[in-house]
């Protein structure tokens, strides 16, 4: 191969001097300088920075050189500040020109301007220093991100993916040498290699090691600059990483240290994929083959320049056997935390993550499942767990718009890296969000307050509508849920442990019918239910309280996913209005298109709420809640309380939002919704012909209950089975949840992208399941 041995060229210190002043013009000191494969020489020329003169090899070729000379000229222009060697003019004008060497041969010739400075290799590099040098090499890769040259596409000797075609030399090595390099090789070949050409690239410097890299005289923490751009090669990000951390880990103190030093600095100026951190164990470790199957082939060729070469390749076989003995997980997780990315714990560890987290964070705290699902990846409508299993997830409903959705992660990464702050300040991101939010609402005068959470959101309402009406009774749904402040908990009668007294509250039976006092089909069924709030407003107003607020969430999700007729909901919203109070929709659950036809739940009752409050869907899982009001009703509160969340409405969260709507748009979800979900309703409803434990199927859109008995005509709440049913469909790969008073009902809520073919998945799993019981 090319440059294996190389044939320096014939040209002396004397003839370098000659050239200098005959062809630049410079009358400087001459210094002979070590090339691996050409001559180079320092020329000082007192109060300059003086030059580098390199005469190539003649086996290298004319398209690299000036490859070379254009990829430093746009350094230069894209990154004006970050400090390379300029290519310097000849008399002529050109960059490069021809040379023979004593012996006849002919070569080319380049210079460039020297970079003062100490190398990196000679300094003891301390975490910073790394970090920094991690940092400008990413800073380089950036500021070459444009560039292309041909030139840099053809094979090249330094190319950690030549490392298998090297391989043959390999019986050139000592036998603990040869095992190390041969199993790193071969395992380089099998699991990464393949996998590299997926992986961003361009053309990389693919030699920032303890040679190439300047430290700043000025800032000994710093480095000033990056020379020596000989190896350059298009290939991958993490190849030119992985150069730079296998070349700095030879003879370091400690080189996870130094791979951690490294990877922190470059992700702090390029965010690392999960990909190229995944990939860095391996090609550092064929990089250091690289150098250990080089310096081997040329120790042979040149025994004269044996001293030289042979610490440098038991040095880098040295670095190989300490990084194996470290392994590939420590040094990847090392990597991955470094790089900011979440850590993949191994199976083993649930129990210890388990424990950590009791001992942290307190013993009750729920938690789905036993043994616990340890999950550490999230994309669309799948959930991956520690050991790399997928799950269906058909529980959760916050990553509305899908796990992970790259709109918004991008989004969110775009707003992070630009500016976030508080509505203290105007900037465009809340006042785009709240344009938006209000065009989703039905006509009327609309506003947006900007809160965190779906309770905060309720919190905020209810206090606008004690405000507003001057009344302090609140009225929602038995066995509700609307969130976990002091003044949510009388309406989350759900989540009520042991139920403080609340006067001024009351609850309205569900129109649940199918173990409701009215089941489905008799006559009057709305109003015979609706007729409750009559007397629970009469006993608000005989309290001495009033009617301040009724919050509803649409979907009836706590009540076990009820469908309930439009005329139910119109009958009470005009109750409680006609007796002086407001409509708050809860949107939490039932907005952003979850019932499959209109964007907010409330649409499907063919009411108009006074105020929406939304939560969980509407940042895709980044905190973002609102409260939607009518303008005179926020206007009111503000008149009377200095209303300021620190965190709501800021620039991320705002950002977030919005292309979570970007999304849904494009995505056409709410028509998904009903889609989608119309089909899984059908096919759970063709199981309820089959397993006589489903005694119903109802919800719309994608919020689907499966109510479970254990006898239809008894009605008597399948508790035990229902509980059973999620483990099992847990073991077949998909996540669901339960709800009701009788945790006896299957709640179905997915993320808004699952698609026809993840539903047959839900059913024909359940339908197993169910065989099983
Ligand atoms: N309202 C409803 C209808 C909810 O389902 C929830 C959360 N489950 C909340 C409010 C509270 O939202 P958060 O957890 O964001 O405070």
């Amino acid at each position: 191969m090319r440059f294996l041995d190389p044939i320096r060229p014939a040209v002396g210190p004397e003839a370098a001097a000659k050239l200098t002043r005959d062809r630049y013009g410079v009358e400087g000191v001459v210094t002979p300088l070590y090339g691996e494969r050409d001559r180079a020489f320092r020329v000082a020329v007192p109060g300059e920075p003086g030059m580098l003169l390199r005469v190539f090899s003649c086996e290298e070729e004319a398209a690299r050189i000036a490859a070379t000379v254009d990829a430093l000229l746009h350094v230069a222009a894209t990154d004006p500040e970050f400090v390379v060697p300029r290519p310097l003019p000849q008399r002529d004008g050109a960059y490069v020109s021809i040379v023979t060497g004593a012996d006849g041969a002919v070569h080319h010739l380049l210079a460039v301007s020297w970079v003062p400075g100490a190398i990196i290799g000679d300094v003891a590099p301390m975490p910073d220093l790394l970090r920094d040098h991690g940092r400008s090499l990413a800073r380089l890769g950036r500021a070459l991100r444009g560039f292309y040259a041909p030139a840099f596409g053809t094979p090249f000797l330094w190319d950690v993916r030549q490392a298998p075609a090297l391989l043959r030399h390999a019986g050139l090595l000592r036998p603990d040498a040869r095992r190390t390099v041969t199993s790193a090789v071969e395992t380089f070949a099998k699991r990464t290699l393949p996998g590299l050409a997926g992986l961003r690239a361009q053309i990389i410097h693919n030699d920032a090691g303890p040679f190439n890299v300047i430290v700043d005289p000025a800032r000994p923490g710093r480095v000033a600059g990056i020379i020596d751009f000989g190896d350059m090669v298009h290939g991958s990000l993490a190849q030119d990483l992985s150069a730079a951390i296998g070349d700095m880990a030879v003879g370091a103190r400690d080189s996870l240290e130094t791979t951690a030093a490294l990877v922190r600095g470059y992700g702090e100026a390029t965010p690392l994929e999960e990909g190229e951190v995944e990939a860095l164990f391996d090609l550092v470790q064929a990089r250091l083959s690289l150098t250990v199957l080089i310096s081997a082939w040329r120790r042979a060729a040149r025994p004269s320049e044996e001293n030289y070469i042979t610490p440098l390749e038991n040095d880098a076989a040295e670095t190989m056997a300490k990084l194996d003995a470290a392994g590939r997980d420590r040094f990847t997780a090392l990597a991955r935390r470094a790089a900011g990315l979440p850590s993949l714990a191994s199976h083993a560890s649930v129990n210890d993550l388990l424990l950590r987290r009791q001992a942290s964070m307190g013993r009750g705290l729920a938690l789905f499942y036993d043994p616990p699902l340890h999950l550490v990846r999230g994309e669309g409508v799948w959930l991956e767990d520690a050991s790399g299993r997928r799950y269906l997830d058909c529980y959760n409903n916050v990553p509305h718009v899908g796990h992970c959705h790259p709109h918004v992660v991008a989004a969110i990464a775009r707003q992070a890296a630009m500016l976030n702050t508080n509505t203290r300040y105007l900037f465009g991101q809340a006042v785009d969000y709240a344009e938006r939010l209000a065009a989703t609402m039905p006509d009327g005068d609309w506003v947006c307050a900007f809160v965190n959470s779906g309770s905060e959101a309720n919190d905020l309402a209810w206090r606008m509508a004690k405000a507003f009406t001057g009344r302090r009774g609140g009225i929602c749904m038995e066995f509700a849920y609307h969130g976990i402040t002091d003044a949510m908990e009388p309406f989350s009668p759900s989540a009520d442990l042991g139920g403080g007294a609340h006067p001024h509250m009351r609850h309205l039976p569900a129109p649940d019918g199918f173990r409701g006092a009215v089941r489905y089909g008799e006559p009057d069924f709305a109003a015979r239910y609706a007729a409750a709030a009559d007397i629970v407003i009469d006993s608000l107003e005989q309290a001495g309280f009033g009617t301040a607020a009724f919050m509803l969430d649409s979907t009836f999700l706590t009540n076990g996913v009820l469908e309930v007729p439009p005329a139910y909901v119109q009958d009470v919203v005009a109750k409680v209005r006609a007796a002086g109070g407001l409509f708050i929709a809860d949107e939490v659950q039932a907005g952003f298109g979850r019932m499959g036809e209109h964007f907010w739940g409330h649409a499907a009752y063919g009411v108009i709420p006074d105020m929406v409050t939304i939560g969980k869907p509407a940042g895709n899982g980044h905190p973002l809640g609102a409260v939607v009001a009518r303008r005179e009703i926020f206007q009111h509160f503000l008149a009377r309380s200095a209303f300021f969340s620190t965190f709501g409405g800021n620039n991320v969260s705002c950002a977030a939002g919005m292309a979570v709507l970007d999304v849904m748009e494009n995505e056409h979800l709410i028509r998904n919704a009903g889609e989608t979900g119309a089909g899984l309703k059908a096919g759970l409803t063709r199981l309820a012909g089959k397993h006589a434990l489903i005694g119903d199927v109802r919800g719309r859109g994608l919020c689907v209950g499966v109510e479970l008995v254990t006898d239809r005509a008894a009605l008597t709440p399948a508790a035990a089975e229902t509980k059973r049913v999620l483990d099992l469909m847990r073991e077949r790969g998909v996540l669901i949840g339960s709800e009701g008073v009788h945790g006896n009902i299957l709640k179905i809520r997915p993320p808004m992208v699952l698609r026809p073919e993840h539903a047959e998945r839900v059913v024909e799993a359940l339908d197993e399941c169910l065989a099983r019981l």
